[in-house]
């Protein structure tokens, strides 16, 4: 590379905004963080490889965003607080266009969900991008996925389906309004960290979704050992999806299309107005889908007639068989 390894860290990579939990950030052989008392450790990581995760793409500054806000889902997921994040970026080549562009929406992200850049590994090879995540959480009170219960209900927070449309027009280079809408899903995703860490004793159990709302909700249930009822009349589809799609297609993306990064959760029907006030208080669309069951598996309705999953994924938009 023309830019050393050193140069090319400090130039892009070293001026994030640091936070209160960073110790020693960039620059040292580790980075320390320190976690609140009584609190654990959260981490996760996310690799995404060109041709595979994403397309060779425009949207560099997108990219930077995207592959920390995968990342940050799955904090969310366990209800964790930022604390930091490492990445490792395999590259090519150094080409500066590109890494002025990634860095500045990987720093645009990092911002947003006020989680530093402490760390990272850069080497040369096909482009890579990995990031892993640190978080808090009150010990003991992390939401898994095991936690829920027949009786349940099962509420998801934005809206679902617009990132697996946003994959028909990707190689675009004009976009319509809506074409926009799905485009700022795939690539500028918020999944919803201060709403989630809010639900810690609220919610039953959580995920977040990004393999499809079918497939991630499926897993809640496995490891809970319960059966759920989903209401696709009650799935939260945006105005651009319905404009978009036939019904068919809108409701199929949204149980199967994956990347959304919003979160599924459950909870006691008790706790209704407590999730309404806190997505109130954090500005976040939260919607009741179903409920839990006793039994096992995954139980598609409509208005109380049961629908075939195997219908929607017959028509060939699984994200991942
Ligand atoms: P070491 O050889 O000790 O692993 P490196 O020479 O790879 O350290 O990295 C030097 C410093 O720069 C370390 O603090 C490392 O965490 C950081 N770093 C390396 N690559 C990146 C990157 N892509 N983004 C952020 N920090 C990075
Ligand atoms: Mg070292």
């Amino acid at each position: 590379m023309a830019l050393s390894e050193f140069d090319l860290i400090r130039r892009y990579f070293s001026s994030f905004q640091q936070g209160s939990a960073v110790v020693t950030g960039i620059g040292d052989d580790c980075a320390e963080l320190s976690l609140s008392p009584g609190h654990t450790l959260c981490t996760s990581i996310d690799t995404m490889v060109e041709g595979v995760h994403f397309p060779k793409t425009p949207d560099v500054s997108g990219l930077g965003w995207r592959v920390l806000a995968a990342a940050v889902s799955d904090l969310g997921a366990c209800g964790a607080r930022p604390v930091g994040f490492c990445l490792a970026l395999t590259l090519p080549q150094a080409d500066e266009t590109w890494l002025a562009a990634f860095s500045k929406g990987l720093a645009e992200a990092s911002r947003f969900f006020a989680i530093p850049l402490v760390g990272g590994d850069t080497t040369r090879g096909p482009l890579c991008l990995s990031v892993q995540v640190f978080g808090e959480v009150p010990a003991g009170k992390a939401l898994l996925r095991s936690g829920a219960r027949p009786g349940d209900d099962i509420w998801v927070t934005g809206t679902l389906g617009d990132a697996r449309a946003a994959l028909d027009c990707l190689e675009n280079t004009a976009f319509s309004e809506a074409e926009q809408v799905f485009m700022a899903q795939y690539y500028r995703a918020e999944p919803p960290l201060e709403f989630s860490a809010g639900l810690l004793g609220v919610a039953s159990a959580a995920i977040d979704l990004s393999d499809g709302l079918a497939a991630d909700l499926g897993h809640v249930l496995q490891a809970s050992g319960a059966s759920a009822e989903l209401e696709v009349d009650a799935l939260p589809l945006s105005a651009a999806l319905q404009a978009t799609y036939s019904r068919e297609v809108a409701e199929a993306y949204a149980l199967t299309g994956g990347d959304d990064y919003q979160l599924c959760f459950t909870a006691s029907a008790a706790r209704r107005e407590t999730i309404y006030a806190l997505a109130a208080e954090h500005n976040i669309r939260c919607s009741r889908v179903g409920a839990v069951a006793s039994g096992a598996g995954l139980n598609l309705v409509r208005e109380g007639a049961p629908i075939d999953l195997t219908h929607y994924n017959n028509m060939g938009y699984l994200h991942f068989q």
